[in-house]
């Protein structure tokens, strides 16, 4: 066999850690003699570059900005017509972005945000970030959403913020949230990073809570690379975002404490730089012409898929909730039984060069967090989704014949798997009789 090369082409297998999953991969293939970019290899995501988003970002190369310029300004108020908030900031990542989003709600060391486990770490991780304490709360049982029930009695003199996630990019029950949030004067930053584009109750995601963060990396709706905003109807937080992305500085007349001269401006709290550059926002606005479209074909892939699997009886398909219409970031299944075979499935849908990821630990299972305190079990409903859940390819750019052999052998490698555990336990019946 001629020996793999991989590392040029790794760009194209799209993943939250791609170096991780490169190095995974050269696992594989040192195992099993494959190439995961051989024999039509189908990731679980990938993004949509096309002729235009290049032309877009090589006109910004020619002109006089790099950074903070026209392409940041056009992209936040694309992005704030899109979601129907008031303001939008954009930022250097989703991850800036959620640190932002609580900094400007006034988490401050010792507070604590309230969220779910079910998650990519870093909606935890930017509670931590201001010395806050992250609060899990479980998952409602069948839900892929916190829990909004758990809520109240979670709350504490120090709660700050509930964070809801809209995993998978079905939105959650956001109004209610705000609702109960609303009697104990917390703030509701809505992790939107899943669901560009996802309408509740025919609202679209962005302008329900205080402030509702997106996320732009390649895995994501559209992508600038890397790039994150918040959206805001409220004029606050939204000057706050402002400063937080740029060292806590302020310009703007009215907000200064002194004021020395039109070159002037000062440092009134401690910002970073999170800036995204125009560069990027000039492939993010070209990308945000077509969610649309991406969203359309990302909603005809679930469709099939859950037409074709929703009669299987050992996978559960995604939940569906009435008066939603989510954007389908993900596409979960669930294996049913007390031992789901997840890891075997993996592993063969692998060896037929498809992609799959799980999303995710439980954030509280990292040994970062597990060093912080928190036990494992912790929440039994995330717990029990973990064991069983398997995402598959879903992207826009897949043809209607990827669609097809996923569907086909996930269907023919699922049903295999099963008969021998039902097999195996015939055995065991007999063993012990
Ligand atoms: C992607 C993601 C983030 C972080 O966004 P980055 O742009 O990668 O920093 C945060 N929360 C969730 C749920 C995500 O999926």
């Amino acid at each position: 066999m001629k020996k793999a090369s991989f590392t040029p082409a790794a760009p194209i297998l799209a993943g939250f850690h791609q170096k991780n999953y490169v190095k995974w991969s050269a696992n594989k293939i040192v195992k099993q003699g494959i190439h995961p970019l051989m024999a039509n290899f189908i990731p679980y995501a990938k993004q949509q570059v096309d002729e235009d988003d290049i032309a877009a970002v090589t006109a910004v190369l020619r002109s006089d900005w790099l950074t903070t310029g026209p392409q940041v300004a056009s992209f936040e108020q694309a992005l704030a017509d899109t979601t129907r908030a008031k303001y939008a900031v954009v930022f250097s990542s989703g991850t800036a972005a959620l640190h932002a989003a609580y900094f400007a709600a006034g988490v401050k060391h010792g507070d604590e945000v309230i969220t779910t486990p079910l998650t990519f770490a870093a909606t935890a991780n930017a509670a931590l970030y201001l010395g806050a304490r992250p609060v899990f709360i479980d998952i409602a049982p069948g839900s892929f959403n916190i829990n909004q029930a758990l809520i109240e009695e979670a709350i504490t003199s120090r709660t700050k913020v509930i964070a809801p996630v809209d995993m998978t990019g079905l939105p959650a029950p956001v109004e209610e949230i705000m609702e109960i949030a609303r009697g104990y004067g917390i703030i509701v930053v809505e992790d939107a990073a899943h669901a560009l584009g996802a309408n509740f109750n025919g609202k679209p995601v962005g302008s329900r809570a205080d402030m509702t963060v997106f996320s732009f990396h390649p895995v994501k709706h559209i992508t600038c690379g890397e790039g994150g905003a918040v959206t805001t109807n409220n004029r606050r937080y939204y000057d706050k975002l402002l400063a937080f992305r740029s060292h806590g500085m302020v310009r703007e007349p009215s907000l200064l404490m002194e004021n020395h001269g039109p070159w002037y401006y000062e440092m009134q709290q401690l910002g970073y730089n999170y800036r995204i550059t125009d560069i990027q926002c000039a492939l993010g606005l070209s990308q945000l012409k077509k969610l649309t479209r991406f969203l359309a074909r990302r909603r005809e892939i679930a469709a099939r898929y859950n037409e074709a699997f929703e009669n299987c009886p050992h996978l559960l398909t995604p939940p569906v909730v009435p008066g939603v219409e989510p954007a389908w970031h993900l596409y979960v299944l669930r294996l049913a039984g007390d031992n789901p075979p997840r890891g075997e499935l993996i592993d063969r849908l692998y060896k037929n060069s498809i992609g799959t990821q799980v999303h995710y630990l439980p954030v509280y299972r990292h040994p970062y967090y597990r060093d912080l305190g928190y036990p494992a079990g912790l929440c039994p409903n995330v717990e029990d989704y973990y064991r069983r859940a398997i995402s598959i390819p879903l992207y826009p750019a897949m043809g209607n014949t990827d669609v097809k052999r996923v569907i086909k052998v996930v269907m023919e490698e699922v049903n295999s798997l099963y008969e021998r555990l039902l097999s195996s336990d015939v055995e065991n019946i007999h063993h012990s009789s």
